[in-house]
């Protein structure tokens, strides 16, 4: 990453880590109670600052949960059907909610209600009735907390030079599609894709022009790469990688061809390399294949080893071009 981008970071980090800051405005709130009244006590103190959804049991809460993800959630404890506590503790459990958090806001004005929310993973309990200057003050506190790590949760996972995913967001995602491929039968490929002589690139524009041309090739990859469950992200220097669940290997080499194409019609000039006039790269594709087991001793590293080797045999054939091969089966 370069002094500049480098710079950047840092200072969008310490703006959004500066605790003084008030919370977004227009977040989305989930209020969820079954007596309407205190659902539209909520709604009149939110609803002028932060967009208000409405839920009136636990079913409804975890299901606008899951589809609207909202920015925090204020729960009632004691409902018909599923208590408070209980969607607390299913909202923690499951990966796509658990990062909301959630403020139990009750008529149970005790220590032990109090211990069970916060141990179900609650970040604050609120008495009724409610006071409204309180709520806002703590709904702010926690949505600004909330602001800050989701930041932080996408820098984590972007490479900084080209906004694509990074590396650790690609070895986190390899796994868990790994995993779901070998469990359902289903095929899973991965492009791997190397920039040709791009030294020689730095050597003859210089360094901020070679990161440019990153840029150009990321933009390309998004381009192409179009199912919402396909994943781009550079996996080193001059290296990108695409993530492609229920993607054969046939599949897998239309898209590198696709990806190869894209960038080559863009005429990126590159006056000292040894293939083109232009900018180009090599890939390399392996692919497990659906309906078949692959031998136990595979992995996702092994996946990843095979392309690696393809796209080694892209290059060593003359480059620009791309080469391809099936995982070995049991
Ligand atoms: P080949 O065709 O065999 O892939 O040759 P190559 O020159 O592309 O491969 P090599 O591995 O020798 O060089 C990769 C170059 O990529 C060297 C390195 O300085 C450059 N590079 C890696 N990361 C960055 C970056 O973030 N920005 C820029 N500008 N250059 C980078
Ligand atoms: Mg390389
Ligand atoms: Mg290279």
């Amino acid at each position: 990453m370069s002094q500049a981008s480098n710079w950047t970071s840092f200072t969008a980090l310490g703006a959004a880590l500066d605790l003084t800051a008030s919370a977004p405005r227009r977040s989305r709130l989930l209020v969820v109670d079954d007596q309407p009244i205190n659902i539209q006590a909520l709604y009149q103190t939110f609803s002028a600052d932060h967009q208000v959804l409405m839920a009136t049991s636990g079913e409804q809460a975890l299901a606008l949960c899951t589809s609207q993800q909202p920015d925090l959630v204020l729960l009632d404890v004691v409902m018909p059907g599923m208590d408070g506590f209980e969607v607390c503790r299913r909202l923690k459990a499951d990966d796509a909610t658990r990062d909301i958090p959630v403020i139990f806001v009750t008529a149970q004005n005790d220590d032990a209600a109090e211990t069970r929310g916060l141990d179900a993973g609650a970040v604050d309990f609120i008495f009724k009735p409610i006071n409204p200057k309180i709520v806002r003050a703590r709904v702010r506190t926690h949505l600004t907390l909330k602001a800050q790590a989701d930041l932080l949760r996408e820098w984590v996972y972007t490479d900084g030079l080209t906004g694509v995913h990074n590396r650790r967001y690609f070895d986190e995602r390899l796994t868990v599609e790994w995993l779901r491929a070998v469990r359902n039968g289903s095929a899973l490929s991965v492009v791997l894709l190397d920039v040709d002589f791009f030294k020689r690139y730095n050597d003859c524009y210089g360094h901020l022009a070679g990161d440019e041309c990153l840029r150009r090739v990321a933009s390309a990859l998004k381009a192409c790469v179009r199912r919402p469950s396909d994943l781009v992200a550079r996996y080193g220097g001059e290296e990108f990688v695409c993530l492609l669940p229920d993607t054969d290997l046939l599949g897998a080499m239309t898209v590198a061809e696709e990806l190869s194409q894209l960038l080559f019609v863009q005429q990126i000039p590159h006056a000292d390399s040894s293939v083109a006039k232009v900018v180009t790269v090599s890939l390399g594709v392996c692919s497990k294949r659906a309906g078949i087991n692959v031998e136990s001793a595979h992995s996702a590293e092994s996946l990843m080893r095979e392309a690696d080797a393809q796209l080694y045999l892209a290059k060593a054939r003359g480059r620009h071009q791309a080469c391809g091969a099936q995982m070995h089966e049991a």
